[in-house]
């Protein structure tokens, strides 16, 4: 799809309404998902979703405040106390199989309105269903692979001690917007596998699929009340449940400023927490490593859903002696990246979701050339065609210090800050100058240096000569400034759940 560069147009148009329905499942002001049906917010408010690509408005969806994470949270509770708590784990296990054998059938709606909401192209959301299908399985294992322990002891007489293990109650979980598709099934599927309930508010700017499982779920046969979703936004939304003194555990994905905000909030009641916050990844590249895999990989791990994705190899590290040589293969990779609407299925790069990281994006981008480095290509808002849409040309920008900011915060957006060094020390310092701790890549064909990475790189997640696999039943994890807390793996399912220390007299 063509595109031109040029200077953002006045008065982007914000508040068009859109003429038809995009999407079957948009009819009219979405409400709340309350005790298994939907509901108006308490308030009567409403708030516009945007179509990205265009920014038109896609739909409205209430406006959820204190009064309705009340409700949501009440409902979860007589949930969990009610028929829920009866299920035994093969009954959850059937419900997950069900679940997976309707998001089969309806995946490509559910990628369609994703498509529809953040932007990202139709090639990708398509291409999570094997993904989701497969945390969904994941998960329906885990129902019956719960156990505690027998254990000795020296107590005297006939006492027979063991362990338990209990679901925790109920689950807040403010989600992040960039991957709805994905997030919300990790934690829905931990939610259901482990006989807990929850309420879910999802990102303000991409809310819609959220809305779309919570069907689902009801149709697979999800009892009311055990899966509720409240839209609208964080600092009344999200902070009403990050405080609720009736919700047991709380779930945050997003950034590291608000996550304090939700650690602070749980000590009201002693919440169990589970903050997965952003990062700032790097990608580290060897001279030996093998350009021909490392570069694609290396740019689409940021160049992917238009950067916004909490793993993004954003520091790419490059041994001096090549440094040249992948910085102009980079580029040229960049300037081949066909960006547009999102429902096109040629298209590479969607817009990013709103105006405000658009801004936000080419803040960054701007502000790197006054600290001393190049923009080796791209680095324009694309206009023409897309002028009414938040779409950002894929962007290289080289001659990077770990000092600037371009190399230290979060950009959230389609951009590779390149960074080159000298050897495998000054490699490894380089990668863990961060705050951030969520993940990194290697790019070498030497096991040795690879392994002295692995153990060297502080983060939850380390991928060597590729970026980003992802398997349910190994999970990732987070370090320092991004977080605490496994997604995936067994360890997952243990944090929705309590320890019971039982001690039986038998004489
Ligand atoms: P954000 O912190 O602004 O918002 C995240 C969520 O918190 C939203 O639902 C928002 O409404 C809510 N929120 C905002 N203020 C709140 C408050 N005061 N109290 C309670 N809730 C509040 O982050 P974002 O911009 O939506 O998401 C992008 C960030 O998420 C990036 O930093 C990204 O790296 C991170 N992320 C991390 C992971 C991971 O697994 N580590 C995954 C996806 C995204």
């Amino acid at each position: 799809m063509a595109a031109s560069s040029a200077q953002a147009p006045k008065g982007h148009g914000m508040t068009d309404l859109a003429v038809t329905p995009v999407h079957p499942f948009i009819k009219g002001p979405m409400g709340l998902w309350i005790d298994g049906r939907s509901v108006e917010a308490q308030a009567e408010k409403v708030f516009d979703t945007l179509d990205p690509a265009s920014g038109l408005v896609l739909g409205q969806l209430a406006q959820g405040e204190t009064a309705d994470v009340d409700r949501a949270v009440r409902a979860a509770r007589v949930a969990f106390e009610g028929t829920w708590s009866r299920w035994t784990p093969y009954d959850r296990q059937t419900l997950l199989m069900r679940v997976h054998e309707l998001v089969d059938q309806r995946f490509e709606e559910m990628a369609t309105l994703e498509t529809l909401d953040l932007g990202a192209p139709i090639t990708r959301t398509l291409g999570l269903k094997s993904t989701v299908l497969q945390i969904i399985a994941y998960y329906a294992g885990q129902t019956t692979n719960v156990a505690g322990e027998t254990l000795p002891n020296s107590l005297p007489g006939a006492v027979m001690t063991m362990t338990l293990k209990a679901p925790l109650g109920v689950v807040g979980a403010v989600l992040a917007w960039n991957n709805p598709l994905i997030g919300e099934w990790w934690t829905v599927c931990g939610v259901i596998a482990s006989g807990c309930t929850a309420v879910l508010k999802p990102g303000e700017v991409a809310s819609l699929s959220v809305l779309y499982m919570v069907e689902l779920l009801r149709d697979a046969g999800l009892p009311d009340g055990v899966v509720n979703v409240v839209t609208g936004f964080g600092p009344t939304a999200g902070a009403a449940l990050a405080a609720h003194p009736d919700v047991d555990r709380i779930m945050f994905t997003g950034s590291a400023a608000t996550g304090r905000r939700i650690v602070a909030a749980s000590a009201s009641n002693m919440k169990r927490v589970q903050v997965e916050l952003g990062g700032k990844s790097p990608d580290v590249v060897f001279a030996d490593a093998d350009l021909d895999r490392a570069v694609p990989s290396a740019a689409m791990s940021v160049f992917s859903n238009s950067g916004q994705l909490c793993v993004a190899g954003s520091r790419l590290l490059v041994q001096r002696s090549i440094h040249d040589e992948v910085v102009d293969r980079l580029s040229t990779f960049a300037s081949g990246l066909r960006v547009g609407n999102g429902m096109d299925p040629e298209v590479d790069l969607g817009p990013v979701v709103s105006q405000q990281q658009l801004d936000r994006v080419m803040g960054y981008v701007n502000g790197a050339v006054p600290q001393g480095a190049t923009v080796a290509a791209g680095g324009r808002r694309l206009l023409g065609d897309l002028a009414r849409g938040f779409f950002v040309e894929p962007t290289v920008v080289s001659a990077v210090t770990s000092d600037m900011t371009i190399a230290r915060e979060e950009v959230f957006g389609p951009v590779i800050a390149v960074l080159p060094f000298d050897d495998e020390d000054e490699a490894l310092r380089l990668a863990n100058d961060t705050e951030y701790g969520l993940a990194g890549g290697v790019w070498t064909t030497k096991l040795s240096t690879a392994m002295r990475m692995v153990h060297g790189i502080r983060a939850g997640t380390v991928w060597v000569n590729n970026y980003g696999l992802m398997d349910p039943a190994v999970g990732m994890s987070g370090a320092k400034l991004s977080g605490y807390g496994t997604k995936g793996s067994p360890a997952h399912i243990d944090a929705f759940l309590y320890e019971k220390c039982v001690y039986i007299d038998l004489e």
